[in-house]
Order: structure tokens, then sequence, then C-alpha cells
């Protein structure tokens, strides 16, 4: 399980081997953006976040709150909820746009990367 904030964690190396592979290039964690996005394509003005589904509280199963400790986990959780919604709005703001892709995700592969590449050149014609 991905702690909040760490780096270079396993779904966030196969998001960008995907893309990668598909010849997007992109820069990491750029600290002056706001909430420092996993991938960063200044270009076209996106971002995309990969978020561990606990972590995140993902309205997955693998994204449900443990049934012991609740009092511990659940403020920390939503913690990270609220820090989320306010770092995509302060990007939106910005004239940046954002994708969230989630752990579970990865499973199917081929339905990311289509959603991934629909994210990535979707408006591109209207950027200068
Ligand atoms: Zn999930």
């Amino acid at each position: 399980m991905a702690a909040v904030g760490q780096r270079d964690t396993a779904p966030e190396l196969v998001v960008r081997r995907m893309l990668h592979g598909l010849g997007y290039r992109y820069r990491l964690h750029r600290r002056d953006l706001p909430g420092s996005p996993d991938l960063v394509f200044p270009v076209r003005q996106k971002v995309i976040f990969v978020h561990g589904c606990f972590w995140h509280g993902h309205t997955c199963p693998k994204g449900a709150l443990p049934k012991t400790r609740l009092d511990y986990w659940k403020p920390k959780i939503e913690k990270n909820k609220r820090r989320d919604v306010k770092v995509l709005a302060q990007l939106r703001k910005n004239g940046w746009r954002a994708a969230t892709v989630w752990e579970c995700e990865l499973a199917d592969a081929l339905k990311l990367k289509r959603r991934l590449v629909r994210f990535l050149d979707r408006y591109q014609s209207l950027q200068k």
C-alpha cells in the first residue's frame, strides 16, 4: 500500500511506462504545481495523478475503510480526499486539465490506455 505523497510507486511506474511506450513525454512531480502532480505534460497543459485507492478513498472495494481503528483511518482518508479536491480546483483555475488514475484501473490496461490517450489528445487543436 503506497502512502500519500510517496514517489515512484508501482502503479505510477506502470502508468509512466505505458505512456512512454505510446510516445508521450512528460515531466515528473513538478513541485511548482498544486499537488505536485505525478506526470506533467507542459505543452498540453495536462497533468495525471496516480492514486492509491485506499489512501485516496476511492469508491471501489480497495478504497473501503478498514473495519478496525475507524476513528484513526477515517479522518486521515477524509483529509486526503479534501486535499485532492482542492488541488484539482487549483489546477483548473490555473488552466491545467487533470486526470486521476486509480490503482484499481491498472487491472484493465487496455481500457486505461484508451482513456489516457483520449484525455491527452483531447482539445489539442485548441492549444497554442
Ligand atoms: Zn479503486
